[in-house]
């Protein structure tokens, strides 16, 4: 029986999904208090979450999947049911025969509506933060603006008063009205000096703003741009290519065998081939490419404006540049060897919804790799 024929039902009636997870009557239900313990849990719950334990690593086994919790927590969701969108997900795919990978698993994350509400929701409150600022800034400069009027109104003022001071009572009066204005003149110079430290703490808030939103889309290894940032990007390139009807493409590209350098060399060279495919990749960012990270060891290219042979003939010439290198580890002097990539690319069509031309490419590239990797084809 497949693995995921069970969660099939569960995925279009999650509420029958339930019972695998928690206790089917009130009379094996757990009292609250211990919930979970040993001693409170019913057999057959516990015989459940047992099963569940069983299917989930029996399922990462099969597909050979990290055992990570990212991974776990998607494979438990999609087999208990309890990400009802997801487990349609791994039953469609199954179906399809095409393999459960690392790198279809990573292309899961948007399936999680409440990271992406979340997500949603933070952006709100960032954008909210900043009309505040802005208007804050605004309001804060009117009244700079005006007070600083005032002031130079009042100095004026007490120039000329003291130029026609005269002796006797009135002289007098005039000395105590010029005495007065200067305290005056020294209180409004407080505000103002207060009023130019907000405006700096002001200014540093939204400047870390920009700072937090920028950081917000690139990748803390490869300092690319994210998949995020690459999301933004498509839906943007696709509405100008087709209002200006001009080609537009995109490309994945996987690193070969990767998981072997991460074998024999250990996860920190890993990291730096990344950096350095990462860096191979990123020549080509210029205003008609955009590199992105995509997850794992897996890159996106989108070619603004290039016919899917001119975007061919730049990723195949870096494809060919990085495959003749023969890099060397420079903290244990072994050598790498020649690290390649493959490649998919498809050209975003001029109707429909442009994340379908990244199914294109992404099957484009397991046909590379299926061929013999090293190599960018195109669908
Ligand atoms: P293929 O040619 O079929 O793509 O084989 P592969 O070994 O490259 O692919 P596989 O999906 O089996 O392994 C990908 C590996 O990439 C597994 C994972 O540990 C590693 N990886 C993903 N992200 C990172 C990272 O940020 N740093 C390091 N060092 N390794 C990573
Ligand atoms: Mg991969
Ligand atoms: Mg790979």
């Amino acid at each position: 029986m497949s693995f995921l024929s069970k969660t099939v039902g569960k995925a279009h009636a999650k509420e029958q999904a339930r019972p695998e997870t928690a206790p089917a009557s009130p009379k094996t239900e757990p009292p609250a208090a211990g919930a979970g313990s040993e001693a409170t849990v019913a057999p057959r719950v516990r015989e459940a979450r047992v099963d569940l334990l069983e299917r989930i690593s029996a399922f990462a086994m099969k597909h050979n999947l990290e055992v990570n919790g990212t991974n776990l927590a998607a494979i438990c969701n999609a087999l208990s049911g309890s990400n009802a969108q997801l487990a349609e997900a791994f039953v469609t795919r199954e179906i399809s025969g095409e393999p459960i990978d690392q790198r279809w698993l990573n292309t899961l994350e948007r399936l999680d509506p409440e990271t992406n509400d979340r997500i949603a929701e933070l952006e709100t409150l960032m954008d909210q933060l900043e009309y505040s600022l802005i208007r804050f800034a605004q309001t804060a400069k009117t009244a700079a603006d005006e007070t600083s009027d005032h002031r130079g109104a009042l100095d004026a003022q007490i120039t000329a008063m003291d130029q026609v001071k005269t002796g006797g009572d009135a002289g007098a009066e005039v000395a105590r009205v010029i005495d007065l204005s200067r305290t005056m003149l020294e209180s409004i110079a407080r505000v103002e000096s207060a009023m130019d430290k907000s405006q700096a703490e002001t200014d540093s808030l939204r400047e870390n703003l920009a700072k937090a939103r920028m950081e917000a889309d690139v990748d803390h290894l490869t300092r690319l741009p994210n998949r995020r940032a690459f999301e933004r990007r498509l839906a943007s390139a696709a509405a100008q290519a087709r209002a200006n009807k001009e080609p537009l493409c995109v490309a994945f590209c996987d690193i070969d065998h990767f998981k072997a350098v991460n074998d024999t060399h250990g996860h920190e060279a890993g990291d730096r081939i990344l950096c350095a495919v990462a860096s191979t990749l990123n020549s080509l960012a210029s205003d008609d490419c955009f590199v992105a990270r995509h997850g794992g060891e897996e890159f996106v290219l989108l070619f603004h404006g290039l016919t899917r042979y001119d975007a061919f003939e730049k990723l195949d010439g870096v494809r060919r540049a990085m495959s003749v290198k023969q890099l060397m580890n420079r903290e244990t002097g072994r050598p790498f060897g020649k690290v390649t990539f493959s490649g998919g690319l498809a050209q975003v069509g001029e109707q429909g919804d442009p994340r379908d031309a990244l199914a294109v490419a992404d099957a484009a590239l397991y046909q590379a790799k299926e061929q013999g990797r090293n190599r960018i084809i195109a669908s």
